[in-house]
């Protein structure tokens, strides 16, 4: 396995695969890798001939009151990991190298404007620019996305779609604790009383699930949500959102391909989590 940390050694890189007719899978990610990033290396891995992880703390994904400068970061142990999954090479650029001045974005007006969108109205900005950036870079044939993050998720689907990227996205489904708390890198914020609170976002969303039937009213689905978050003292709700799964429109009444999403804040650690379920009559 190789770690590379310039465009142009990456381009080298991967230029030498796809003339050889190698298929390449990209694992985008910014880091301090746990069972989540691993899944989708491991994914990638039995996919393609040749796979690539890129490790990088995106600044333009981040608020200006975000967690840029204290997103924690661990590269030694980070590359032990893709090296043990099998991973070929390991992209680490640091932010010049990916970024000069003046910038090009790249936007998805509607998609990005609910739920995550409303708190970090930049975010997805940032994360559509990097993705752009990586692919232009990588030429992936495949690309992996974990359905912890489904609006990022939804969005790269329709990034790809509307710009004629030719790679296929695959999502991959959520890896939690034992306790049901989704992986995240953001986690290890917690401290001991706020890792024990947790998990109340999965138990509200399994008590969503099991409630959900075709007509429902989704406000329904929201009260029953929103009660059992209301019942740990720790956390404070930021959205708990009930969408169609694909276009993230709004549902009123439980139906088809439904996308029920929620962000919390445990202290002040905002954490996400959510389910998808198809609804039919
Ligand atoms: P991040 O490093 O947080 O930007 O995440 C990089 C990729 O890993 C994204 O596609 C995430 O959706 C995915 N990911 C993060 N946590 C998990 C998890 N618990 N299960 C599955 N995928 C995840």
């Amino acid at each position: 396995m190789q770690t590379v940390h310039t465009v142009a050694e990456l381009r080298t890189a991967l230029t030498t695969a796809r003339n050889a007719g190698k298929s390449v899978g990209l694992v985008p990610t910014m880091g301090f890798l746990h069972e989540g990033h691993a899944s989708l290396i491991a994914q990638a891995v039995a996919d393609n001939d040749v796979v690539v992880v890129s490790v990088f703390v995106n600044p333009t994904q981040f608020g200006p009151n975000e967690d840029l400068a204290s997103y924690p970061r661990d590269p030694e142990r980070d590359t032990e990991l893709c090296r043990r999954l099998g991973a070929d090479l390991v992209f680490m650029p640091a932010p010049a190298e990916m970024y000069r001045d003046p910038k090009a974005f790249v936007d998805i007006a509607g998609l990005s404007d609910g739920l995550c969108g409303r708190s970090r109205p930049t975010h997805f900005r940032g994360v559509c620019t990097v993705v752009t950036k990586l692919f232009q870079l990588a030429q992936p044939t495949r690309a992996y996305f974990g359905e912890k993050d489904a609006q990022q998720l939804a969005i790269i689907r329709k990034l790809v779609a509307d710009l004629f990227i030719p790679v296929e996205i695959v999502g991959c489904p959520i890896v939690r604790e034992a306790d049901g708390l989704a992986k995240s890198s953001r986690n290890s914020y917690l401290n001991p009383a706020e890792r024990n609170a947790a998990p109340v976002l999965s138990h509200a969303l399994r008590a969503a699930r099991e409630i959900l039937r075709p007509g429902l009213a989704t406000s329904v689905v929201r009260e029953n949500i929103a009660a059992v978050l209301a019942a740990e003292p720790l956390a404070r709700t930021d959205y708990i959102e009930i969408v169609q799964a694909d276009t993230l429109e709004p549902l009123e009444r439980c139906e088809g391909k439904m996308l029920v999403a929620i962000a919390v804040y445990i202290g002040t650690t905002r954490l996400i989590d959510n389910f998808t379920a198809e609804v039919s009559r």
